[in-house]
């Protein structure tokens, strides 16, 4: 039974922007802003579409009251559409925006639903850049919660460890600041928790990088009857490969091709042609013999790439996405053939993506402490409802066959109702629920969507569901 609208409603500032589950702007404000059109039956009691940081304080408080849970979305970018919970008072962070950039100390202050092209974008008129999500909608507060594999993250490391430092609206509905000083086991969480986040961060500090001024690409287009051959190549190149130099594979059907290809794209990032075309010589020099098509130093930039990204991830679809770290001692070509070979429609895409060297550095002391040097990640994408069942069941048995082979996976392209696995290192996923118990011992804020979302105060296990 869901949860009854109080009655009297509570009283509440004029203009509060609230929407009950009884008006009319509330299915709108549910699921308007859900990147994924396969929608969840969940209703949340209301909808608060906050646009100042009052605002998210006073929700929690409204929350409190009506002793229900809060639920967040920044981006709306959560595959498994993990704002919209039952019951829940769902804070919507899309009107409330703060973005600014200090050229002294380099930093930028950034509200959660900052998305990575607004960031860049700003950011670029001052010579800055930062390696946020590959697709250019994609909220920094969901993204940066979980580690953030952005741009190069190979070798530039996980956005989250450029978060200098967060403001939260804690579960009791107290503001605090974040950072390696004060409160900092919200700030061990705030890096790598993802959505078990105890709290509700309000804004980012975040370190810049110089921007490049150079980005090259090359791509090699194989038959799907090379997949070995190619997928091996890159393997082998990609560890020790130029610093500024973003490896990934791709099985797809490119646009106007009715073949499946699979593409290994290299895309770097200098300050002259010059060093483009030595970072991007090694490959080109070493190429295997047989591919269909492909380029080499061809111009780009980071918009280009960005609509290239959005391009593969349309809007208006209905997604399912998994992925695993594939275990450094395994077979990764022949773990990964049937998800590379066996695309289940036309829009669908799976990827290897390179992340030696950075993978076998120690990283600091937070949450986030899963990876591997093989990121292999599902995105099945189709228009229809009657298809939902039979491509989740292509994305759960790929999964099947690969699961057993990996060391665990990444929060963002996860979805714990569908499959349990570790997301993080033993030591730091125990600390991690011990931080959210003591943050949050009522369960206020939703935590982790698992089957039924149950998980509540407990949190995930952090274990592969075969040996629960
Ligand atoms: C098309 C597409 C491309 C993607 N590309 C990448 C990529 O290149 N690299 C990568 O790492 N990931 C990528 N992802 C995964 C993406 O980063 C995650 O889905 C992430 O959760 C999205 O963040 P969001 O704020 O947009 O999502 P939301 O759905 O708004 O947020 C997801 C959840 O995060 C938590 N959360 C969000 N904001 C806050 C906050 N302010 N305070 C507390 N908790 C919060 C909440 O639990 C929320 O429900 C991609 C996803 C899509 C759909």
């Amino acid at each position: 039974m869901p949860l009854s609208l109080p009655n009297p409603l509570p009283s509440l500032p004029p203009s509060f922007p609230i929407y009950w589950r009884d008006d009319v702007h509330y299915e709108h404000a549910r699921i308007g802003r859900v990147f994924n059109h396969r929608r969840p039956d969940r209703y949340p009691i209301a909808v608060v579409e906050a646009k100042r940081e009052e605002h998210i304080v006073e929700a929690v408080k409204l929350a409190k009251t009506l002793n229900c849970r809060v639920s967040v979305r920044s981006g709306g970018h959560s595959w498994a559409a993990w704002s919209v919970r039952d019951d829940a008072v769902l804070i919507d962070l899309g009107k409330f925006f703060e973005l600014s950039y200090d050229s002294e100390t380099n930093v930028a202050k950034v509200s959660p639903s900052t998305t990575g092209r607004m960031l860049n974008t700003l950011l670029g008129h001052h010579g800055r850049f930062f390696p946020g999500g590959h697709c250019p909608d994609v909220g920094i507060g969901g993204f940066a919660l979980q580690g953030g594999m952005g741009w190069n993250c190979k070798n530039w490391g996980w956005a989250c460890e450029r978060v200098l430092g967060v403001d939260v609206v804690t579960a009791d509905g107290e503001l605090v600041h974040c950072d390696k000083s004060q409160n900092t086991d919200l700030y061990f969480a705030a890096r790598g928790a993802g959505p078990g986040f105890p709290g509700i961060v309000t804004r980012f500090y975040l370190q810049t990088l110089p921007v490049y001024s150079c980005m090259r690409s090359a791509a090699y287009f194989y038959s799907k009857e090379d997949y070995r051959k190619a997928v091996s190549w890159i393997i082998k190149l990609a560890g020790d490969y130029d610093p500024d130099t973003e490896i990934v594979a791709v099985s797809s059907y490119p646009p106007g091709c009715d073949e499946l290809r699979v593409m290994v794209l290299l895309v770097t990032f200098k300050n002259s042609e010059d060093d483009a075309r030595k970072a991007l010589q090694v490959a080109e020099d070493c190429q295997p013999p047989g591919k269909v098509d492909g380029w080499f130093m061809k111009p780009t930039s980071l918009r280009c790439e960005y609509d290239d990204q959005a391009a593969a991830n349309p809007e208006g679809h209905r997604y399912c996405a998994d992925n695993a770290y594939v275990s450094n001692d395994a077979d990764v070509v022949s773990v990964m053939e049937q998800a590379f070979t066996t695309l289940p429609t036309r829009k669908s895409f799976a990827l290897w993506y390179a992340m030696a060297p950075c993978s076998r550095r120690p990283l600091p002391d937070m949450a986030l402490s899963m990876q591997s040097d093989h990121y292999l990640a599902l995105y099945t994408i189709w228009e229809q409802k009657h298809d939902d069942a039979k491509n989740r069941a292509w994305v759960k048995d790929t999964m099947r066959g690969v699961e057993q082979h990996s060391v665990g996976a990444y929060l963002g392209d996860s979805d714990f109702q569908s499959r349990q696995t570790r997301f993080w290192g033993q030591e730091q996923g125990k600390r991690l629920m011990q931080v959210r118990k003591e943050r949050d011992p009522q369960g206020r804020i939703c935590g982790f969507l698992d089957e039924g979302d149950k998980s509540g105060v407990e949190g995930l296990p952090n274990e592969h569901h075969w040996l629960l």
